[in-house]
């Protein structure tokens, strides 16, 4: 039988040093700000039954629930340093905590991210992950930054983990290889750290966020904050390759709201613009321009034409209930 103690030496507590000055082990990590600069902190708790379906693959699972942590650092341009790990589980299977550990530790390594610490119990299961970047002080991309006249730019591309979700739910039948491919997207989300830093590091940005809930409503968040309104070209919006090959009021409409895309959404000057497709070329993500922030407050949709666009669409809301009409 594996102890609570013995399960964290053997999948969680890896061969230091790291970053932290002291990590897992005590009642604290202990970490060594880089002098100057300022500290980025979010959480991101995945719920199985909400976020994830019960017998998820727990290597695909590792991955997610830190990918969803480290895209919120990459959507304020901060550089990720180190994380913790809070976990309920049903049972201490090995062979959930192996693929588990190996999903998470790729992704964790890849980015020279550290984990220093967490919390583990028996319960249903549930795993939160809080994360810590740094930025420097007056770069880190906010999202009420945004102003009248900017771009509003769309890195990688939209709507297949929304395409992959109506596959298991068969609101829409996809052949295997067609839901694969977009389950992909939504079990492996790629989160864009490196783009954002550059943005960030750069100046090339002024407002951003990470598209979690689906585009409309994600980029609502930025609008309100501001207090600008704008136009979107929902027909520029970048099309996930298998959803690319739906009919238009189906692409529209996942693009536009699907959720779990954890692409960035952000806004910058047009001065920016032969920069931002460098910086998007030197980190491999492409960038999408896709309409413009302006004063009057609301968000109004068109077509390629500039013509208004009435799609039956609502964001994710946990206690509103699921949308996506
Ligand atoms: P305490 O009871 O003092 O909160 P715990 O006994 O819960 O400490 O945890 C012992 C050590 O193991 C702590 O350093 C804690 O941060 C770490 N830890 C517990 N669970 C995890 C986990 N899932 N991943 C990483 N570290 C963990
Ligand atoms: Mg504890």
């Amino acid at each position: 039988m594996l102890s609570e103690f013995d399960l964290i030496t053997e999948y969680f507590n890896r061969p230091r040093p790291g970053a932290a000055v002291l990590g897992i082990g005590d009642d604290c990590a202990l970490l060594a700000p880089t002098p100057g600069m300022q500290t980025a902190i979010s959480s991101d708790m995945l719920v199985e039954g909400r976020h994830f379906f019960a017998g998820e693959d727990p290597q695909r699972l590792g991955h997610k629930c830190l990918a969803v942590n480290l895209s919120d650092l990459a959507a304020m341009g901060a550089k990720p340093v180190a994380f913790t790990l809070a976990l309920a589980l049903p049972s201490a299977d090995r062979a959930w905590l192996q693929g588990f550990s190996q999903g998470l530790f790729a992704l964790a390594d890849a980015h020279g991210c550290e984990l220093i610490g967490g919390d583990t119990t028996k319960g249903p299961l549930n795993i939160c992950i809080t994360i810590f970047g740094e930025v420097t002080p007056g770069q880190a991309l906010r999202r009420d930054a945004a102003q009248p006249g900017d771009d509003i730019w769309i890195s990688g591309a939209l709507g297949d983990a929304r395409l992959a979700l109506a596959g298991y739910n068969n609101e829409l039948a996809l052949s295997a290889q067609e839901q694969d491919a977009a389950g992909a997207r939504m079990h492996l989300p790629t989160p864009r750290v490196a783009l954002g830093m550059l943005l960030a590091s750069q100046r090339l940005a002024r407002a951003a966020l990470d598209i979690s809930d689906g585009l409309v409503g994600d980029l609502g968040h930025i609008l309100k904050k501001s207090g600008v309104g704008a136009t979107l070209d929902v027909d520029a919006l970048p099309c996930g390759p298998v959803l690319a090959t739906k009919d238009l009021d189906l692409r529209r409409r996942f693009m536009a709201a699907g959720g779990d895309d954890y692409e960035l959404c952000f806004t910058a000057p047009v001065s920016s613009r032969a920069a931002i497709i460098a910086a998007g070329a030197q980190c491999g993500t492409a960038v999408t321009r896709v309409g413009v922030i302006e004063t009057a407050p609301g968000l109004r949709l068109v077509d390629g034409n500039g013509v208004a666009l009435a799609l039956r669409l609502q964001g994710f809301d946990h206690f509103a209930g699921t949308a996506a009409s």
